[in-house]
């Protein structure tokens, strides 16, 4: 299948993440890239090409896009990264629902970042919006491909992009590459089929109540401490939710995946969006599911077996020494049940 990526994709370099208030170490690092692409081994990588702006303000309000695209520049003009000393965009105060409203978006520029913002683990440095925004144009690339007739093609898009929502950005992710795929794909009816152990909170509520993009996720239960908290269990019109226990393992979690072909195949959706995150495995400490490699591969023979026009879209995955194998296995399994 064809691969596409931009070398852009490796400008964003969050430096680190905040939680609980404390410097820890980023784990979303251009090196996931480079591992996927080192593994994958294909001397005709496809560049992606530039796209306008048409389906990304489809998918995200035009004050964000604003916001991502000035927000190093305003931070940096700001002196905040001298004084006092903080070389990422990050936000201290959050425009939370509790606070009642009207709520405008601030002129200080720290507090426009928590207008945005809604968690303080994804921040931004100099190369993020042009990473974040050549992570649209390859999977937009990839879009073209199969809309051209390639059965598959796969996005190795960077930062990921399935917890971006319409207004707000979080989750390592800014933009929902998975989601302008969906729209870029121009069918009647597409299913986003999300893999990855967290939910896709962004994609589900970009397209909640548009029966056009459904949206299916198999994740690791919320409920059970992990990301993103507050979302992931209800099923709603054009969205399934499928949460898991922690130590799921391969049966149950490709039980699910089952499901959600099953339900893709039900709904008779022209076209298939895959959010690959293969954070699901054993050996990752981004989750409890402890997936197999195997079962990544039997869960890309699951999908392929929909045999629809598909675009696989990068999303999370962040033990560097087994991201590219995994990655591998599902787009092997993919095609072998094509
Ligand atoms: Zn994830």
């Amino acid at each position: 299948m064809p691969v596409v990526w931009s070398d852009r994709c490796l400008l964003h370099d969050p430096g680190r993440e905040i939680w609980v208030g404390l410097p820890t170490e980023a784990s979303e690092v251009p090196a996931r890239v480079d591992r996927i692409l080192d593994t994958l081994a294909r001397p005709d990588l496809l560049l992606a090409e530039a796209h306008d702006d048409e389906i990304l303000k489809s998918i995200h309000d035009a004050d964000l896009l604003r916001f991502l695209e000035s927000a190093w520049d305003e931070w940096q003009a700001s002196g905040l990264p001298e004084d006092p000393g903080q070389t990422r965009v990050v936000p201290y105060i959050f425009a939370h629902p509790g606070l009642g409203g009207p709520l405008i978006e601030p002129t200080a520029v720290p507090a426009k970042t928590g207008f945005f913002a809604y968690d303080t683990m994804t921040l931004i440095g100099e190369g993020t919006w042009e990473a974040a925004r050549a992570a649209v144009d390859v999977a937009l690339t990839a879009a073209d491909l199969v809309r051209r007739g390639e059965p598959v093609a796969y996005a190795c898009t960077r930062p990921p992009g399935h917890h971006a929502c319409r207004a707000a950005y979080g989750g390592s992710c800014y933009l929902n590459n998975a989601a302008c795929a969906a729209v870029a794909l121009e069918l009647e009816r597409v299913a986003v089929l999300d893999i990855d152990a967290h939910q896709c909170n962004g994609t589900q509520q970009i397209f909640a109540g548009n029966s056009d993009v459904i949206v299916g996720s198999v994740h690791v239960d919320p409920r059970a401490g992990w990301f993103p908290h507050f979302l992931g269990f209800a099923h709603g019109l054009g969205s399934k939710n499928l949460p898991l226990a922690p130590g799921s393992g391969d049966g149950r979690w490709l039980d699910a995946v089952d499901s959600l072909v099953a339900w893709a195949r039900e709904s008779s959706v022209q076209g298939l969006v895959i959010s690959l995150g293969v954070d699901a495995a054993a050996g990752d400490a981004e989750s409890p599911l402890e997936v197999t490699q195997e079962g990544y591969r039997e869960a890309g023979e699951l999908l392929g077996g929909l045999r629809l026009p598909t675009v696989i879209v990068q999303e999370g995955g962040y033990d560097l020494e087994t991201i590219g194998p995994l990655v591998l296995e599902t787009l092997l399994g993919f095609e072998s049940a094509l």
